[in-house]
């Protein structure tokens, strides 16, 4: 059996084809990122626009590289939720127009428990577990006990930490780092924070006391443009060219991010571990989104799974951003 999957959620046009054992016979993807970082973020009717440009040749590719012709097909697969109604409308009508014309059956795919359930394809995970995924769109934590049984934990009651981490980035004008120039904002972060000292700001972790697992980060953004701003009169520098401090304020934003995303999810295992809902001994967790291919982030939720018994998983780079093979 051949499925055939597509996404458009947001800025990635993506189709790949599986077959039923989780073996992927191909995929295509068109990034709209550079684009994006141009206009210093997503403007939905521009997205909509390079998806339609895009879809027909990315679903072609696909298809071409894993030598399956639609109507070999058993299913078509696609993103309906959630994610920007512009893209996802791409998505869904080039897909509804191909179940029509081939007549297929079609399955309605929700974004993030694609995401949750994509470290299947690459590692064998029993339910119960629980997955964490951090990506620029989305901040959850949630007990995944089937292929379509979440148990919600926690999410972000504003921003998620990459759309934070892309605001910070921007407001320290990275995209003129020369070293930085190309990369998201996430990874210009990580990547100037290897060459800062985090000791040099001290950005608190926001909700120390609060006695559940969600998450907030806009505090924690104003709190660093208050500083940025600050800097930049004390170095006599313009807003748009770049702090000598740069690097120490990239260190520490990192840092703060990483104790807070950790501490949350400290806090959703041993929840899970009390309730009986996820194995003492043996439990695992995954965590998944653009955000968990920063590594310090990840050291610090190894820290914590190895103080809870976990076993911590990531899906490999490639599948932890959006892609067509999830959905498929
Ligand atoms: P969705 O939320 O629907 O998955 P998305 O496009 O934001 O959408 P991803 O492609 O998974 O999702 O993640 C992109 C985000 O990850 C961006 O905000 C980017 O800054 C962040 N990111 C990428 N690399 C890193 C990194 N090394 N460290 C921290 N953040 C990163
Ligand atoms: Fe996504």
């Amino acid at each position: 059996k051949l499925v055939l999957g597509i996404e458009t959620s947001c800025d990635d046009t993506a189709a790949a084809v599986v077959d039923e054992t989780g073996n992927v016979l191909g995929e295509a993807i068109h990034s709209q990122t550079e684009v994006h970082l141009k206009t210093g973020g997503i403007i939905p009717p521009v997205a909509q626009q390079l998806h339609r440009e895009n879809i027909q040749r990315i679903v072609q590719e696909a298809l071409s590289v894993s030598k399956v012709s639609p109507s070999e097909l058993s299913a078509i697969a696609t993103t309906i939720k959630p994610g920007l109604a512009l893209s996802l409308g791409v998505g869904l009508s080039f897909s509804l127009q191909l179940v029509d014309k081939f007549k297929k059956p079609f399955i309605p795919i929700h974004h993030m428990e694609a995401h949750a359930l994509t470290i299947r394809l690459t590692n064998k995970v029993e339910f119960p577990f629980l997955v964490l995924l951090i990506s620029g769109g989305h901040c959850l934590l949630a007990l995944v006990r089937g292929v379509s049984d979440f148990l919600l934990l926690g999410k972000s009651l504003d921003i998620a930490p990459g759309d934070m981490l892309d605001k910070v980035a921007r407001r320290l004008s990275l995209i003129k780092h020369p070293e930085c120039s190309t990369m998201s904002g996430g990874k210009a972060i990580e990547h100037l924070a290897k060459q800062g000292n985090k000791l040099h700001f001290d950005f608190k972790p926001p909700m120390q006391r609060a006695k559940n697992c969600d998450f907030s980060f806009t505090g924690l953004q104003h709190i660093i443009d208050k500083t940025v701003m600050q800097k930049e009169k004390e170095e006599g520098i313009e807003k748009g060219q770049i702090l000598s401090s740069a690097a120490d304020i990239a260190a520490a934003v990192q840092h703060t991010t990483a104790c807070h995303i950790a501490k949350r999810t400290h806090r959703a295992i041993l929840f899970c571990k009390q309730k009986a809902l996820l194995s003492q001994s043996n439990a695992v967790l995954v965590v998944s989104g653009g955000v968990a291919s920063n590594l310090y982030i990840r050291k610090a939720l190894e820290i914590v799974a190895n103080a809870t018994q976990c076993t911590l998983l990531c899906p490999p780079p490639k599948l932890c951003t959006d892609n067509g093979i999830m959905i498929a």
